[in-house]
């Protein structure tokens, strides 16, 4: 019988990983203990990272918010903090799985995963998030869009966990976008995924746009093409049906269980005429408790 190991504090995290090298990671358990219950092979040791109260919560470090790994989706949604500064990963959170899912299911195990339909993934790669990567003696980061490697790959190695995510707390953009489409209104696995940042001037130009697309490729697709269609531009349906093709060129889905790849293509452009529906944010005027 494999053992499950609960420690409290990075030190014995450190001693545990060192001792049992084969044992798997966990913090939810809502992708990996679903994964390990299909399979035949006899389950390894696991480690769980719940307990570690230093991997939890949401602060702010000079310019940065800083989310420890473990930070459940239900209490990121709901912190003031976060949905002021980053209304875009709020949009994402509310339509990840269900609430009990929400409550498990953590940040960290959501890159970790590295599933392209992952919803926190298009969010993050918008507002520029960085990964802090820990082993007992050293801390790297790196741009989350260099930590995911492909479907189930990341840039982790043996003896390192993903300590927290970093993000700017400074944002020009004053339209926050983010929308699913799936097979259903609720508990749905994303078919399609946008995530849209734009700084759109008084007179209605667009100064700036950050996007990024889920499950239409191995990993997040951005477009550097896209973006620079729109800079500069009228916020018009003209100007983003020109886009809305050039993004249709810049992803590459697969057929699936889910949907067909032509589909995929053609709503990954479509979900770009949304953004004339998105109202303006403005995260710069914001209280929080
Ligand atoms: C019914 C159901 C519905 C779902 N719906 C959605 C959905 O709509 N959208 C969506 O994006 N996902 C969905 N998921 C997937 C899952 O809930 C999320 O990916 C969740 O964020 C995973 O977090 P976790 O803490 O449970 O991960 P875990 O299962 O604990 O871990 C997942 C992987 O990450 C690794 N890991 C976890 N934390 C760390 C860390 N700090 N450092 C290093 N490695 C780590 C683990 O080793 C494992 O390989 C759903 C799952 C279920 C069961």
């Amino acid at each position: 019988m494999n053992s499950v190991f609960m420690p409290r504090t990075m030190n014995s995290l450190w001693e545990i990983m060192e001792e049992e090298p084969g044992a798997l990671l966990f913090a939810g358990g809502t992708d990996l203990l679903v994964k390990l219950r299909q399979s035949i092979s006899e389950p390894p040791s696991l480690v769980c990272l719940e307990r570690i109260e230093v991997l939890k919560g949401i602060k702010e470090i000079k310019e940065d918010l800083f989310i420890g790994a473990c930070t459940t989706h239900s209490l990121l949604m709901n912190d003031s903090l976060i949905r002021y500064r980053c209304p875009v990963l709020v949009k994402a959170l509310k339509v990840l799985g269900s609430p009990p899912i929400r409550n498990m299911g953590t940040i960290g195990g959501n890159i970790c995963t590295a599933s392209p339909a992952a919803d926190t993934l298009p969010p993050l790669y918008v507002m520029g998030a960085e990964v802090e990567i820990r082993s007992r003696n050293s801390s790297r980061r790196m741009l989350l869009s260099e930590f995911i490697l492909g479907p189930g790959k990341t840039r982790l190695k043996a003896g390192e966990i993903v300590f927290g995510i970093w993000l700017s707390k400074a944002s020009e953009y004053n339209i926050h976008y983010f929308e699913k489409v799936g097979q259903r209104n609720s508990l749905a696995i994303a078919i399609v995924s946008l995530a849209a940042l734009l700084k759109v001037s008084s007179s209605g130009t667009i100064e700036k746009a950050s996007l990024a697309w889920g499950s239409v490729g191995p990993t997040v697709v951005t477009s550097t093409t896209v973006e620079e269609a729109l800079t500069g531009q009228p916020l018009s349906l003209e100007t983003l049906q020109k886009a809305g093709q050039l993004a249709r060129d810049a992803v590459s889905p697969i057929d699936d269980v889910r949907a067909g790849a032509s589909y995929r293509r053609q709503v990954a452009g479509n979900l770009l005429l949304r953004l004339l529906e998105a109202t303006e944010i403005s995260t710069d005027k914001y209280t929080y408790a």
